[in-house]
């Protein structure tokens, strides 16, 4: 589980999103809380230490698709800086953006989804190779 996210999705993903002028980040450290929460500032300044990105989804997915040698990546859309910027987000200023996002979202897995390879050659495939009794 040190890397939990299939490289080859991850790289499909990006490329895809790049592809079609969709900004995307590469590389960043996501931080999975329980939710649905908001964050103090306190909780959101400690987060901030520890992670470029907060959100509340992703584990237990990415844990049981590597169990199951499943390819896993996600796209995280960020809404929000969270509280630690000074003040928080209103509801209506997040809807506005989840709306944009998810826009974009379909358009990077309907472009995505045709060019998943029909072999893998991803580090998911072998995850459990030695694990059997
Ligand atoms: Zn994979």
């Amino acid at each position: 589980m040190a890397e939990p996210f299939c490289p080859e999705m991850r790289k499909l993903l990006t490329d895809t999103a790049k592809s079609l002028g969709v900004p995307v980040h590469e590389k960043g450290t996501y931080l999975r809380i329980e939710g649905p929460q908001f964050s103090t500032k306190a909780a959101s300044s400690m987060y901030k230490q520890f992670a470029d990105l907060i959100g509340m989804t992703g584990v237990p997915e990415a844990i049981l698709s590597r169990e199951k040698e499943m390819c896993f990546a996600i796209i995280a859309t960020v809404t929000d800086y969270d509280s630690w910027i000074g003040r928080g987000a209103s509801f209506e200023e997040i809807k506005g953006v989840m709306a944009r996002n998810l826009e974009n979202t379909r358009k990077v897995l309907q472009a995505a989804v045709e060019k998943v390879p029909k072999e893998r050659d991803c580090i998911c495939k072998d995850a459990l190779r030695g694990a059997e009794a």
